[in-house]
């Protein structure tokens, strides 16, 4: 005899609470195995789940007891209003990253007016950076680049699924878009310091690819790399934007005013009032 809805999300809620877990993913896990909406489920609590559902429902229980994000559970998050495929080769985008592309689309309108314009996203994970950027800006032409073939894949299955056309460049940071300039590029790299990692949430560590969160020299690699080769590849004019990590807004700003001394650079607060974001705005 299999459970009710309402039997099973109390069961699998007070087991996720045992072990401190957030039992809210329990809605969305049983939306996924019923295929109810919310508001079905919530009508339906007293309607059995068929064997298949169950068993389905467990394992995807045990996954989140093991402490996966629920993100890799189900296979997908939401970024800037679409739902995007993830798995454990990708980052899981982050609301952060969504301003990021708020503040560069702001910024592209004037600098760029409407026009068609070329941006290249680095190192570009589930592709949530590339595919919105073309998304919402229908001229622009888009490359996207990851050093992980897996990463690219799923950056690649998400553009078709989203109708975003995209060119996929594998490769070492700006390696594969070197052979041609841009007006816009936009990255949020690996930043974090490796001596981080102790204060970091276990889930993030055992489950999220190490070689998108961590870098060397106090995560400042990928950002002394870019403001090294950045300056021969930007049109004039050019917009860079970069995620940063809540420390490094000095030592990030030093980078670019010295790779581009005649640009305007600001550090950007995110909506927690932290540095997260820096643009550096080429214009002459
Ligand atoms: N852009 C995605 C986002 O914002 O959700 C993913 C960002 S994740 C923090 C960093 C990405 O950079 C990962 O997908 C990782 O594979 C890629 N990466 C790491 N080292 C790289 C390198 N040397 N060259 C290019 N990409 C790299
Ligand atoms: N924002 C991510 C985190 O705190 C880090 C992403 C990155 O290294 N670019 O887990």
């Amino acid at each position: 005899m299999t459970d009710r809805i309402f039997e099973a999300q109390n069961k699998a809620i007070s087991l996720l609470k045992e072990k401190g877990l957030d039992s809210g993913a329990v809605r969305f896990v049983l939306e996924h195995v019923t295929q109810k909406s919310h508001a079905a489920l919530l009508s339906d609590q007293r309607e059995q789940l068929t064997e298949e559902q169950q068993s389905t429902f467990w394992n995807k229980i045990d996954e989140l007891l093991d402490g996966k994000p629920v993100q890799y559970v189900l296979g997908t998050e939401s970024f800037y209003g679409r739902q995007f495929i993830v798995n454990e080769n990708v980052l899981i985008p982050r609301p952060e990253t969504e301003e990021l592309i708020y503040g560069a689309l702001e910024r592209s309108r004037t600098l760029f007016a409407n026009k068609t314009l070329t941006m290249a996203d680095i190192g570009t994970g589930s592709g949530a950076i590339a595919i919105t950027f073309k998304k919402e800006w229908a001229e622009a032409i888009v490359t996207a680049t990851d050093i992980s073939k897996e990463a690219l894949a799923v950056a690649k299955r998400n553009a078709e699924q989203l109708g975003a056309e995209i060119t996929f460049k594998e490769g070492n940071m700006t390696d594969p878009i070197k052979n041609t300039t841009w007006d816009v590029i936009l990255s949020n790299p690996p930043y974090i310091a490796c001596v981080e990692a102790e204060s970091m949430s276990e889930t993030v560590l055992a489950f999220e690819p190490h070689g998108a969160l961590f870098a060397d020299e106090d995560g400042l690699f990928f950002y002394r790399k870019l403001a090294e080769n950045l300056p021969t590849l930007m049109n004039k004019p050019a917009l860079i934007g970069l995620e940063i990590g809540h420390q490094q807004g000095p030592a990030v700003h030093k980078l670019f005013t010295d790779a581009f001394p005649n640009a305007k650079v600001e550090t950007v607060k995110d909506i927690n009032g932290k540095n997260r974001l820096l643009f550096c705005e080429i214009n002459e």
